[in-house]
């Protein structure tokens, strides 16, 4: 299981400072995290203005 970011992103970096593991970076116009390295503890989701990290179902 892991987070995914979707389109809503607007690429303003708060939430990869915020997770524990350092599994987001910056992708092409969005940020992306890093499936295998996300330990789906979910403070991506708490940090983000506009509520793009999702958990996976
Ligand atoms: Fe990082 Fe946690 Fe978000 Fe996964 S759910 S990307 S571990 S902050
Ligand atoms: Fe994108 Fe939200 Fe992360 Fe900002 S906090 S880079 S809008 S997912």
């Amino acid at each position: 299981m892991a987070y995914v970011i979707t389109d809503d992103c607007i690429a303003c970096g708060a939430c990869a400072g915020d997770c524990p593991v350092e599994a987001i970076s910056e992708g092409d116009g969005k940020f992306v995290i890093d499936a295998d390295t996300c330990i789906d503890c979910g403070a991506c989701a708490g940090s983000c203005p506009v509520d793009a990290p999702k958990p996976q179902d």
